[in-house]
């Protein structure tokens, strides 16, 4: 049987690793490319059935126009969020398929780890003791124990946060745009959030409604010291309103997993060069940011989980012509869709 070509940008060793792990009775000819999926860089999939694409490939209608010139009908997403397809354009053009969850531990660990390195400013003292400074001073952090978490979006990431918030003693509330019944989360609306948390995690995913939902308006609604741990997507925060707000002290820290310009900066190495972006330059110079470039999601089971279900995606697309997995844009045509699983329509 002819394998399944697959073109795989914005891969990693990481990523190397776990699908060559996942493929180890080699289904697939994976072709593994550095560079991000772009207009330009798209005719690398000239041959093959699918792309396999990551967050910061940016699948518009160029790239979409892209792919479909050379038959490609499926973009395999290896990553839940999807604010970075344009749903609407693909469309009779070409399936997207996604990894809906694959480790919400993972992420929501990760935001806890933050926030105690944030509170506890773990960050400060690992570089003193490695400087072999014992001293305290500028050290003091606070208990999360009777300390109001806000949640602004309880799915499978928020929740699991919220369960390990409750495990630390913390009072926890939330906001969701379709709260879950019968779920034990308090619900409040989100200005309560804003005005009630002195910790806000956000996990919710990046839509044209929520984009900027942390603005200097809202900022100004908050609680003065709160702490803002973003590991959903950096277009939640207008980061210029994020630096207003930790200068002027109303905003206490910054726990920062994604950044709304992260696409061309995030998983490479500028060690050695002039960082362009002067607002993330900015805050990552604060000593109350924190600021880890799109990690939260790797673990070695997430990464695992990721691989497996993304093959299994493009193998059912492929010979199936469905997937349980598959978004797509809400067309007028519900009624007499051809797809099975009307209920993934977006
Ligand atoms: P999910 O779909 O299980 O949950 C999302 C929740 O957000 C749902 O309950 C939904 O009702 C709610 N929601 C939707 N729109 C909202 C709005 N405007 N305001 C408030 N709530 C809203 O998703 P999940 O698996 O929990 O993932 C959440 C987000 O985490 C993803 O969208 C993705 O952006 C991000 N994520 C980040 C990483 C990382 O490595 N940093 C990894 C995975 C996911």
């Amino acid at each position: 049987m002819e394998k399944i070509r697959i073109a795989f940008f914005d891969a990693k060793d990481y990523d190397r690793q776990s699908f060559e792990q996942q493929n180890a009775d080699d289904r697939f000819d994976i072709r593994f490319y550095d560079t991000l999926l772009t207009p330009d860089t798209a005719s690398l999939a000239e041959g093959c059935q699918a792309v396999c694409a990551f967050v910061n490939d940016n699948i518009g209608p160029e790239v979409i126009d892209e792919l479909v010139k050379r038959g490609i009908s499926l973009v395999a997403l290896r990553c839940a969020g999807y604010n970075n397809v344009d749903i609407q354009y693909a469309f009779e053009r070409v399936h997207v398929v996604r990894v809906p969850a694959y480790s919400p531990y993972a992420v929501a660990e990760h935001a806890m780890a933050l926030l105690l390195t944030s509170v506890r400013r773990i960050h400060k003292a690992f570089i003193r003791t490695r400087d072999f400074n014992f001293s305290l001073g500028g050290l003091m952090g606070f208990d999360l124990h009777g300390k109001t978490v806000g949640v602004v979006g309880t799915g499978k990431i928020g929740r699991v946060f919220i369960n390990i918030c409750r495990g630390f003693g913390m009072n926890v509330i939330a906001y969701d745009k379709f709260p879950a019944p019968d779920s034990g989360i308090q619900y409040v609306s989100l200005d309560e959030v804003w005005q009630n948390s002195d910790i806000i995690s956000f996990h919710c995913p990046l839509t044209d409604e929520n984009r900027h939902m942390v603005n200097a308006e809202s900022i100004a609604r908050m609680k003065k010291g709160v702490v803002l741990i973003n590991t959903s997507r950096g277009g939640l925060i207008d980061s210029e309103a994020l630096v207003e707000g930790i200068k002027s002290r109303h905003i206490g820290a910054a726990c920062l997993d994604v950044y709304e310009e992260e696409a061309n900066v995030f998983f490479h190495d500028f060690s050695g060069h002039i960082v362009e972006d002067d607002t993330l330059a900015r805050l990552i110079s604060m000593p109350n940011v924190i600021v880890t470039s799109h990690q939260a999601f790797l673990t070695r089971e997430a990464l695992g989980n990721i691989a497996s279900t993304t093959l299994d995606n493009i193998q059912t697309f492929l010979s199936q012509g469905y997937s349980d997995n598959e978004i797509c844009y809400k067309c007028p045509k519900l009624s007499t869709c051809v797809q099975k699983h009307e209920r993934k329509c977006f």
